[in-house]
């Protein structure tokens, strides 16, 4: 068994917030390093916030049931408003699922009924809270990687002159989102993440509308209710480059019109606001959750895509337990490891 006297966490979005937790409850000790003076600024803070569990890849859908059980227990802020999926094609997962009919009545799908939402900065908060009472968060620490032979040895910080120094029996966990794009290249490990941006546009709720997330995979678009807010996506990826911060959202005209097409609630008349944020997910579109298998004390818990808010605390739980020392548990954690990147 390898002994783990410290976990430094690279970065303070919901991977690197989950895993601190799940840190916690196994015992072992862990120290978040964050590159921003506050949490939130990237996809963790301005997601849709939608918790689903229909995935057509068993590993992905495992983790997102784990999720949603977590979620269902502990999250304080979940509202069980159910999802309805139209999905790309045939799956028989969900022929015995209730079909309900979308609010445009053209068209309808399937009834997830215990899928749901969260306000996505408000389960941040509340982990940024258990945090930096169950072990700290060091912000501004824009983390470099110094490596000696084969091994991490060091941590610097970009953005000051602290140098931390790492014992054999530290890790290090790559949490740290789009800048995982950066960890990558400067290793030179070929993960192949890719990053796109995707916008979330924000109408005013007029009706009042509290009833299913509607998402159909078809044209791509989601919509769900967030109080006085609908919040919704047209879908369209825009590919961006690495590591560069996204901070400026652009309304795309079409999206609109796209999206006034599908949901009838969405009249342009009643836009508010829009975001803009970026997925960064690996070429077989499953997180890398596991150890590095070129540096001995690296781990990665990264490329976690479309799907960070609906499989973060169920990964961070797996994660936690391989740092504790133990194997991946069954077939699905090991398709998580890192070193399948190879073969892309
Ligand atoms: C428009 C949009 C909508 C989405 N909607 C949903 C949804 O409805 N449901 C869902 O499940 N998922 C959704 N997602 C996906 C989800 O938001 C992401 O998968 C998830 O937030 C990624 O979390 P993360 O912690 O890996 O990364 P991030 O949120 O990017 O956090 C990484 C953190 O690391 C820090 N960092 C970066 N570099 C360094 C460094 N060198 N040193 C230290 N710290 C560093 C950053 O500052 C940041 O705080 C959506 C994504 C987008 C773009």
């Amino acid at each position: 068994m390898r002994y783990v006297f410290m976990v430094y966490i690279l970065g303070a979005g919901i991977a690197g917030l989950s895993l601190a937790t799940a840190l916690s409850r196994v015992g072992i000790r862990w120290c978040i390093l964050e590159k921003e003076h506050e949490i939130g600024l990237y996809a963790s803070g301005k997601n849709a916030g939608i918790i689903r569990t229909y995935e057509t890849d068993p590993v992905i859908r495992h983790y997102a049931e784990q999720t949603l059980a977590i979620y269902r227990a502990e999250e304080p802020g979940f509202t069980e408003c159910g999802l309805i999926i139209k999905p790309w094609d045939i799956d028989y997962s969900l022929e015995n699922a209730e079909r309900r009919a979308f609010t445009h009545g053209r068209d309808e799908g399937y009834l997830l009924p215990q899928n749901g939402t969260l306000s996505a900065k408000a389960v941040l908060a509340r982990l940024l809270a258990a945090a930096k009472a169950g072990g700290g968060v060091s912000f501004g620490f824009d983390a470099d990687l110094e490596i000696h032979e084969s091994r991490l040895v060091a941590l610097k910080n970009k953005a000051g002159n602290d140098n931390l120094s790492l014992t054999p029996a530290d890790a290090v966990v790559i949490a740290s989102g789009e800048g995982a794009l950066q960890h990558a290249a400067a290793l030179r490990r070929p993960l192949g993440l890719v990053a796109h941006r995707r916008n979330l546009y924000e109408y005013a709720n007029v009706t009042g509308y509290t009833g299913p997330v509607e998402w159909n995979e078809e044209t791509s678009c989601y919509f769900r209710a967030d109080g006085k807010l609908l919040v919704a996506t047209a879908g369209e990826q825009i590919p961006h480059g690495a590591g560069v911060a996204v901070d400026k959202a652009e309304v795309v005209p079409q999206h609109l019109v796209t999206l006034a097409r599908e949901y009838p609630l969405l009249a342009e008349r009643n836009l508010t606001g829009w975001r803009t944020c970026l997925r960064v997910m690996p070429a077989d579109n499953r997180p890398y959750c596991g150890a590095d298998t070129q540096v001995k004390n690296l781990w990665w818990f990264a490329g976690l895509g479309g799907r960070g808010m609906s499989l973060a605390p169920a990964l961070a739980a797996e994660l936690a337990h391989q740092l504790a020392g133990n194997q991946p548990t069954g077939n699905f954690a090991a398709q998580l490891s890192p070193d399948r990147a190879e073969l892309f």
